[in-house]
């Protein structure tokens, strides 16, 4: 993947793309924590500047869902969506709908050229809803 994007390939990298194959939608802090227990050099300026260079090439996917810190995916180029727990902020996948942006067209473009629509869906998870 690295090489494909003409990134070098680190072991840091290697290691946060491995933390996010393992958990998806880890937030920074967690990506560094599981790093690292690898890789005891790395520092947390580290990963928030390969996390930023991840997500300019397209590696991985930033979100960032209203009150939870920036969480990352290597889930990219598919519009999914995600449902965001209101009470524990737990994060889960959901297709879009449609499969392609943008998947809503406002009723007035405003001569606007749409080419996303994100989507977060809230509510209450099952363990929350107990
Ligand atoms: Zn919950
Ligand atoms: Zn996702």
């Amino acid at each position: 993947m690295l090489k494909a994007h003409g990134l070098s390939v680190t072991s840091v990298r290697l290691a946060m793309l491995g933390v996010l194959d393992g958990h998806a939608h880890a937030d920074a802090e967690a990506i560094f924590n599981a790093v690292f227990k690898e890789i005891a050099t790395t520092s947390k300026q580290a990963i928030y500047n390969n996390l930023h260079t991840l997500v300019a090439h397209g590696l991985i996917r930033e979100i960032k869902p209203k009150g939870l810190s920036c969480l990352y995916e290597l889930r990219v180029g598919d519009n999914h969506h995600h449902i965001v727990c209101r009470s524990c902020g737990k994060v889960v996948d959901t297709d879009c709908v449609v499969g392609a942006r943008p998947c809503l067209k406002p009723k007035d473009h405003h001569n606007f050229q749409i080419d996303e629509a994100e989507v977060t869906f809230w509510g209450l998870c099952p363990s929350c809803q107990e």
